[in-house]
C-alpha cells in the first residue's frame, strides 16, 4: 500500500532528496580523529554483524569504547605528584582536574560505561534530549550534572553520529557549563552528521571508530549497524 498525506502526496522521508557529502569530502576535516587501529577494525566487524547477539553487542560497545576513551584522553592535562616507589621518591603525574562523560540517553550508556572502566573516577552526567519535531529545538528531559562542576574536559558520547542533531545539541548544553574542553566520542559517523557537527562546533575534537558511506532516506547510517540502542538493550 502507498501511504499518502492529506494532499494526496507521498510523505517525504526525512533524508529523502537531501544532498550529502562524500567520505572523501569530510576526511580532511580538522580535529576529526578516525581510528586506524587493527584491533578496532576487527571489533567493528563483529559489532556490525547482524548475527551478533545483544550481550555480545554491549560487550563490544564497551571494548570499542575503551579503545576510543584511550585515544580521546591521550593529551589530557597532567600535574606533578610526589610518590615513593619501594626504591625511592619520585615525581610522577596525575590527571589535572576532573573528567566528565555525558552519555546521550539511551544509546550512549555503553560508551559511558567504557569510560568508567578506563578512568574509574570519571563523573557521569546523563543527558536526555528530545527534539521538538516542529521547531527542531532540543528539549532537555533529563540532566544530572553535579552542582559543582570542576572538569578539565567533558566527553559527549553517543554511538551513532547520523544527522548530527543530538550531538550538536548536547555540546550546546555542555558549553553553557563553561567546561574548558569538550569532545564528542562516537562509534560510527555518517559524512553528513560529521560535517554538521564539525561546522557547528569547530572548537571540539571528534573521535570515531569508523566513517561510513551515507545516511539512507530514514536517517540510518549505511552500512552502519542498525539501531545502536535496540542492539545494546535487546529491544526489538
Ligand atoms: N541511530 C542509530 O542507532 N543507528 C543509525 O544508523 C542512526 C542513528
Amino acid at each position: 500500500m502507498t501511504h499518502t498525506n492529506t494532499e494526496g502526496e507521498k510523505p517525504k522521508l526525512p533524508m529523502q532528496g537531501i544532498a550529502q557529502p562524500t567520505r572523501e569530502e569530510v576526511l580532511k576535516l580538522p580535529r576529526v580523529h578516525i581510528s586506524s587501529h587493527s584491533v578496532m577494525a576487527s571489533k567493528m566487524t563483529s559489532l556490525r554483524d547482524v548475527n551478533t547477539t545483544s550481550p555480545d553487542f554491549y560487550r563490544l560497545v564497551k571494548e570499542i569504547g575503551a579503545l576510543l576513551a584511550y585515544e580521546a584522553t591521550a593529551s589530557l592535562a597532567l600535574e606533578p605528584r610526589e610518590i615513593e616507589t619501594p626504591l625511592e621518591k619520585m615525581t610522577g603525574s596525575t590527571l589535572a582536574g576532573g573528567i566528565g562523560v555525558t552519555p546521550i540517553l539511551r544509546a550512549g550508556l555503553g560508551l559511558a560505561e567504557a569510560f568508567r572502566e578506563v578512568i574509574p573516577d570519571v563523573q557521569v552526567w546523563h543527558l536526555g534530549l528530545r527534539r521538538d519535531e516542529r521547531t527542531l529545538q532540543a528539549m532537555e528531559y533529563y540532566n544530572r550534572l553535579p552542582h559543582t562542576v570542576n572538569l578539565q574536559v567533558c566527553y559527549a558520547v553517543d554511538p551513532m553520529l547520523a544527522t548530527g542533531g543530538s550531538a550538536i545539541d548536547a555540546i550546546n548544553v555542555l558549553k553553557r557549563r563553561n567546561i574548558p574542553r569538550l569532545s564528542y566520542v562516537g562509534i560510527i559517523a555518517a559524512p553528513y552528521g560529521l560535517l554538521k557537527l564539525a561546522q557547528e562546533h569547530p572548537d571540539i575534537d571528534i573521535y570515531i571508530a569508523a566513517l561510513d558511506d551515507k545516511l539512507n532516506d530514514v536517517g540510518y547510517i549505511v552500512p552502519g549497524l542498525g539501531d545502536a540502542g535496540d542492539r545494546q538493550f535487546g529491544t526489538f
